[in-house]
C-alpha cells in the first residue's frame, strides 16, 4: 500500500525568507510538491502567472470559493489568497509531501480540517532585520512596509499554535533545519 505523502504548512512575516528557504528544501530532499497559491494581488517584478502564483481577479477568486475549489483562503493585506484543493490531494495521494507556503490564518484553517498537517513558523531573528529585508527587497512603499511589519508582529503572536519554530538567522541553517523536520515527519509510525 503507498504511503499518502504529508501536508507541510511554512508561515512566517513576508520577508522571512520562506520563498527562499522553500526553493532550497526541493533542492535537498526528494518527493516534494510545491502547492502555487491563487490570489488577488498584482504580480511583483518578476512573477509569473502559473509559476509563483495564479493571479485572479476578485470575481475568478470568488467563484473559486463558491465552487469548493480552495483547500483554505484568506484575506491579507487587503488582497485574497487561497491553495486549490485538487492539487494538493492529488500529490498527497502520490506520496508526495505537499508545501503550503501561506500566512497564519491559512495554517490555522488546515490544521483544523487536517490536524495531522505540520505547521512550521519561520521567524527572521529580529524585527530590525526584518524591517531592512522589507527595505532591501526594493518591491513595497515605505507604508506598505510599515504594515508588513505591524502584521508581522500580529502574526508572531500566534506562534504557540505551531508545532515547530525556526529561526532564519542563516539561509543554509534555516533550510537545513526544514529539511530535518521534513526528514522526521516522514519518519512517524503510521496507522494503515
Ligand atoms: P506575498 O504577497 O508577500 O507573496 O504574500 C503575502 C502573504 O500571503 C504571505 O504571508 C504568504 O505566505 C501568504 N499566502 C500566500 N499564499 C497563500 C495562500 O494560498 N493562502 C493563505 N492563507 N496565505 C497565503
Amino acid at each position: 500500500m503507498k504511503t499518502k505523502g504529508n501536508l507541510i504548512v511554512i508561515s512566517g512575516p513576508s520577508g522571512s525568507g520562506k520563498g527562499t528557504v522553500c526553493q532550497g528544501l526541493f533542492r535537498e530532499l526528494d518527493n516534494l510538491h510545491l502547492s502555487i497559491s491563487a490570489t488577488t494581488r498584482n504580480p511583483r517584478g518578476e512573477e509569473r502567472h502559473g509559476v509563483d502564483y495564479y493571479f485572479l481577479t476578485r470575481e475568478q477568486f470568488k467563484s473559486m470559493i463558491a465552487g469548493d475549489q480552495l483547500l483554505e483562503w484568506a484575506n491579507v493585506y487587503g488582497n485574497y489568497y487561497g491553495t486549490p484543493q485538487q492539487p494538493v490531494i492529488d500529490a498527497v495521494n502520490r506520496g508526495l509531501d505537499v508545501i503550503l507556503e501561506i500566512d497564519v490564518q491559512g495554517a490555522l484553517n488546515v490544521k483544523s480540517k487536517y490536524p495531522h498537517c505540520v505547521l512550521i513558523f519561520l521567524i527572521p531573528p529580529s524585527r530590525a532585520e526584518l524591517e531592512m529585508r522589507l527595505t532591501n527587497r526594493g518591491t513595497d512603499s515605505a507604508g506598505e512596509i510599515e504594515h508588513r511589519l505591524q502584521w508581522a508582529e500580529k502574526e508572531i503572536k500566534e506562534v504557540h499554535k505551531y508545532d515547530y519554530l525556526v529561526i532564519n538567522d542563516d539561509l543554509v541553517a534555516a533550510t537545513k533545519r526544514v529539511c530535518a523536520i521534513i526528514t522526521a515527519e516522514r519518519c512517524r509510525p503510521r496507522v494503515f
